[in-house]
């Protein structure tokens, strides 16, 4: 499946005054983040825990005004961005596809609820015997 203008930016724009930043995405989409809403979504170790082990940010900390003030934001590679926090903090890579898959937008995350919707009533551990054919064969 050829989809990766979903995945790709042809700008990004970081207000560090507003604490906000934009994406275009090559399929005409546009997401924006908030600073808050960003730091939310730190897909690092430490935030997001590892080996099974759940991060910082699954216990639901209160977050201070530095550790949500973006500070900086720089490109890393052509695939991720990584925002400089107030606090320091600057280990979490967010990658584009991440970005776009949690895009805050109305029509995104209503995208997101229907999808979670479909696959409320099945149960993962029955994914083995229940594969999906996706029609008769
Ligand atoms: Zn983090
Ligand atoms: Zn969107």
């Amino acid at each position: 499946m050829q989809d990766d203008a979903r995945a790709r930016p042809l700008r990004i724009d970081a207000d560090r005054a507003a604490g906000t930043v934009r994406l275009e995405w090559a399929d005409g989409h546009q997401t924006t983040y908030d600073a808050t809403t960003l730091r939310w979504l730190c897909p690092c170790a430490y935030c997001r825990g590892e080996a099974g082990l759940p991060g910082w940010l699954d216990s639901n900390p209160t977050l201070t005004a530095d550790q949500t003030k973006l500070v900086g934001l720089v490109l890393v590679g052509n695939y991720a961005v990584q925002p400089t926090w107030g606090d320091g903090h600057d280990s979490g890579f967010h990658s584009f596809m991440l970005l776009r898959e949690q895009c805050p937008c109305d029509a995104c995350a209503a995208d997101r609820a229907r999808r979670q919707a479909d696959d409320g009533g099945q149960p993962s551990a029955s994914a083995g015997d229940r594969h999906w054919h996706g029609g008769k064969g």
